[in-house]
């Protein structure tokens, strides 16, 4: 065993904090594996150990409410620290001919791009921002504006080796313990910490169009929004390579941390085109073509062109830019060094993240959007919208999503300010959550938490419904003296 256990105080400060910047929880020590037989080590130390301690792997941190955390156990700190010049346990190996990458669990995405371009090649399948790990979005389910056609990262991931809570070392596929790899994806970590990854790759395009335009009326962007993913079984040429799409409550369309996209002379064009709408409220639908050295501009236009002309958005409402691939894919990374020079990155991040059945996205519309956010001068954070086809994800996997065939994603993604505006406080914007919640209990709009976060069993069983009792069996299964990521709270009741 080469890993090392470390009590140093910047250990153990990193281990206690996460993105969200409301919990706090200290760990007893910080290990620092060399190989996954460290990690599976040390989970069997605490499996076998009398008094009992638990283990939460932590990748790069961004929970948003100590889902990594642990007070009375140990913090596998899996990614390593940016520009440390680290060396992953598992050295990142590129199949060309097989079209897959085998990666340590902990890894970046950013890194995991880095290493498969060298070879012309890509991950099919994104976050919205590659500063995550591997091990942790595979733990929730990992999606972004590809998801309706290639499914979250859960659904491209060939192979895993995982340390099971007794502190085995397994490998898993759907072939081979298929019951443990259908466990640890969208898991949140309770099954087994993944130390290796085999995910689908596809050839790298060299450019993206990115396009954004605008809508005032809900039903027009949510029926183009639902049609382009309807898309997804199309050849290439017609159809585009990712649909997301956001909410503007406020004049913050223009002042979002994902608002770089804009140039400075469109604000004007924007403040215009919200006055001559129906309403406060804005919807930009956000798409985008990817190209390669091969496509010629002239056929890059018409199947853009053969697209956009279907769509219901307002007319002269188009933004357009062409990017490189890989800067299309880091966007939020612009805006995250943007922030931080302004000191606006580590701040509280009261986030709610949502599954919203498509047969209810309307009422969510009127309650939340119209209602609940829609008298506010300023949302501080970017709200997304984006709907996804359900056979793109497998039942099989532990991710919970909402019973129809298409479902959207809502991601409320707040910061709180400390400027004096109380509306920006961590407990209004908490609270404010609570409101949005209970608005959709309330209204019978059966939304599933994305990222959930619970502190009662009861919820989380409510949360999981008929998938409970797999899950219950699972977590027997593979860790029953409830070692595992104990920062997701969902067996406190029990112990
Ligand atoms: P951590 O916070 O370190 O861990 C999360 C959970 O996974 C913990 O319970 C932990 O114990 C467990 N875990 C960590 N590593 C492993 C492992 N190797 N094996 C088993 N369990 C493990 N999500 C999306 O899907 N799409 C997005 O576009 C997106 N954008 C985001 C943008 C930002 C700025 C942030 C902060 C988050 C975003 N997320 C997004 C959410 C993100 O995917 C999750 O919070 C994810 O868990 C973060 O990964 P992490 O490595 O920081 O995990």
């Amino acid at each position: 065993m080469k890993g090392r256990l470390s009590v140093d105080p910047l250990d153990m400060e990193n281990a206690s904090l996460d993105f969200g910047g409301v919990q706090r929880a200290e760990p007893l020590a910080v290990f620092h594996p060399y190989s996954a037989q460290d990690v599976a080590w040390l989970v069997k130390a605490a499996y076998e150990s009398a008094h009992g301690f638990t283990v939460s792997a932590r990748g790069h941190g961004h929970s948003i409410n100590g889902q990594a955390m642990t007070t009375n156990g140990v913090v596998i700190r899996m990614s390593r620290r940016l520009g440390y010049n680290e060396r992953p346990p598992v050295a990142t190996k590129v199949y060309e001919k097989f079209m897959h990458v085998d990666v340590w669990g902990g890894e970046l995405w950013i890194d995991v791009l880095r290493s498969t371009l060298k070879y012309g090649l890509a991950p099919k399948s994104w976050t919205d921002y590659l500063y995550l790990s591997v091990g942790g979005t595979l733990s929730n389910a990992g999606i972004s504006g590809q998801a309706f056609n290639h499914g979250p990262q859960i659904s491209n991931v060939y192979e895993l080796d995982v340390v099971t809570g007794k502190g085995e070392l397994l490998t898993c596929s759907k072939e081979s313990n298929s019951e443990l790899f259908h466990a640890v994806l969208g898991g949140l970590g309770q099954f087994g910490i993944i130390t290796r990854a085999r995910i689908a790759l596809e050839p790298a395009p060299l450019m993206v169009r990115w396009i954004r335009v605008i809508y005032s009326n809900f039903s027009a962007f949510t029926h183009d929004q639902e049609y382009l993913i309807s898309l997804h079984g199309q050849p290439n040429g017609q159809k585009f390579d990712y649909v997301e799409g956001f909410v503007n409550v406020d004049e913050g369309l223009i002042n979002n941390w994902r608002s770089s996209f804009f140039s400075p002379r469109n604000p004007v064009k924007i403040s215009s085109l919200n006055a001559s709408g129906n309403g406060a409220v804005l919807y930009c639908l956000e798409i985008t073509k990817n190209y390669g050295e091969s496509d010629s501009n002239y056929t890059i236009d018409q199947e853009v062109y053969a697209l956009l002309k279907k769509l219901n958005f307002i007319p002269n409402s188009i933004f357009t830019t062409d990017v490189p691939y890989v800067d299309f894919l880091d966007r939020v990374h612009k805006s995250e060094l943007k922030l931080r020079s302004k000191g606006l990155w580590d701040v509280p991040h009261p986030w709610l993240n949502l599954f919203v059945p498509k047969s209810r996205i309307e009422d969510f519309d009127r309650g939340v959007f119209k209602g609940i956010l829609g008298n506010k001068k300023k949302t501080n954070g970017p709200i997304l919208i984006y709907p996804m086809n359900k056979n793109k994800w497998d039942g099989k996997t532990s991710v919970v999503t909402p019973n129809e065939d298409v479902f959207y994603l809502v991601a409320l993604l707040m910061s709180a300010l400390d400027n004096g505006d109380e509306t920006q406080t961590p407990e209004y914007l908490s609270n404010q959550n609570r409101r949005i919640l209970r608005f959709c209990a309330d209204s019978g709009i059966n939304v599933k938490q994305y990222l959930p976060h619970y502190t009662t069993q009861q919820e989380w069983r409510d949360h999981y419904g008929d998938k409970w009792t797999q899950f219950y069996k699972r977590k027997l299964q593979f860790d029953p003296r409830h070692i595992l990521a104990t920062g997701q709270h969902m067996w406190e009741d029990l112990i």
